[in-house]
């Protein structure tokens, strides 16, 4: 392989669908011709005016789209450095940015006279929004979950029941979220015929990491608007959660040419890179293939998968999407990470000096952007995405905190 010209860190994947050395299409030989039908709908979407005029309409109308970018103005304070805006995507429908890619993915299900919908999902929150907008299109909506998961994310799996959801949960392995990905895959093979796979995250084979990074972006473009309005200039830095890595590619990508801009993607450190408890596939794992894509992971001496922890359910995936790994091997983005303990601080932080209670996936932003802040300049403009709101996550913290009582 030739060495990759970067003048732009924008133009991946190539037409094989690899990041440099990561990405790919590591799938079963049946799964093929449903992949590259995918990918053939896809780039027919893509181009199409229709396409894009539908999208934008349920974005602003049923999404709730543009999320405002908000100047924190009392936590910038408390820092003492740089202004700190919070990009707000938790005031979408369903609380998150994942709806941001299930309705791209389900208008395209739509297109290709898909009937049937399949997804995996680990705290259930791609689960609800795949329910949600199979409600909205009257769809069948089948969501694998592993078992322990369903047993942890009860309110979840009610949500997607009332939406009409049949949530399928998982007894093999180790009955989390890597065990529904391969239920999932599984499914998708014995029915062609009718049914969308709908990923939750910029994993899976290609050309799952580019399409999903494609419907996220839409944070990235309207936050540099957004910044480019209220002061006049692109922002300094970003900073952005990472479980597979789409609220952080989705702030991260329209970003990714304009030299200068900081960018830092904050994994989970669950109680310690060293503990071997977390959930950092970049700063605490290697290279390795899984769900199809070759990309970092978090395996044994053996390569065996191993499972990850973090207080956020989240961010609890043993890979990161490929685009990501590339982006950290050439050095454009910044891999850090924030332990559980850290993110509980930073929940209740944003709580009090906000009046706004974040999901414990930004949170572990939070906690990594107060920090930054503090050591930068009070003309430096920072923006922390914001992912998701806490509401999900209140009997979790109120564990570790008290105060349930
Ligand atoms: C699912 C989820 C994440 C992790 O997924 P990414 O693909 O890394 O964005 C982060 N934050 C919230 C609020 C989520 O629901």
């Amino acid at each position: 392989m030739s060495a990759p010209t970067l003048n732009s860190f924008r133009t991946g994947p190539d037409e094989t669908g690899h990041f440099g050395l990561f990405g790919g299409r590591f799938v079963a030989e049946t799964l093929m011709p449903l992949i590259l039908e995918l990918e053939a709908a896809y780039e027919a979407a893509k181009v199409d005016p229709g396409f894009a005029s539908d999208m934008a309409s349920y974005l602003a109308h049923y999404v709730g789209r543009p999320s405002p970018l908000y100047f924190a103005e009392r936590l910038t304070e408390h820092c003492g450095g740089a202004k700190i805006y919070l990009k707000r995507d938790e005031l979408n429908h369903t609380g998150a940015h994942k709806v941001n890619n299930v309705l791209g993915q389900i208008l395209l299900a739509r297109r290709m006279g898909k009937t049937r919908i399949i997804a995996e999902t680990g705290a259930g929150q791609h689960g609800v929004a795949t329910a949600t907008l199979c409600a909205r299109f009257g769809l069948q909506c089948i969501v694998y979950m592993g078992a322990v998961d369903v047993e942890r994310q009860k309110p979840n799996v009610f949500r997607m029941k009332m939406l009409g959801a049949e949530v399928v949960p998982v007894q093999s392995g180790s009955k989390t979220l890597k065990d529904a990905m391969n239920e999932a895959l599984r499914d998708w093979v014995t029915n062609v015929e009718n049914t969308f796979y709908c990923i939750g995250t910029v994993a899976g084979p290609h050309p799952y990491p580019a399409m999903v990074r494609d419907f996220q972006c839409v944070i990235g473009r309207e936050a540099r608007e957004q910044m480019l309005e209220r002061e006049g200039r692109l922002p300094n830095s970003l900073i952005a959660a990472i479980g597979g890595g789409s609220n952080a590619i989705g702030l991260f990508h329209p970003f990714l040419d304009d030299p200068g801009i900081e960018i830092y993607g904050v994994e989970a450190a669950g109680h310690g890179l060293s503990s071997g408890l977390h959930a950092a596939s970049l700063t605490g794992g290697r290279p390795g293939v899984l769900h199809g894509n070759r990309t970092y992971l978090l395996m044994n001496d053996d390569g065996q998968i191993t499972d990850a922890h973090s207080i956020s359910a989240g961010l609890d995936y043993p890979g990161i999407g490929p685009e990501h790994s590339w982006l950290h091997d050439v050095g454009r983005v910044n891999y850090i990470s924030a332990t559980d303990e850290e993110a509980l601080n930073a929940f209740q932080m944003m709580s009090r000096l906000e009046g706004i209670i974040p999901a414990l996936e930004p949170a572990h932003a939070i906690a990594k952007a107060v920090e930054i802040a503090a050591k930068k300049p009070k003309d430096h403009l920072m923006i922390v995405n914001l992912c998701g709101r806490g509401d999900k996550d209140i009997f979790t913290v109120a564990e570790h905190l008290g105060g349930m009582e």
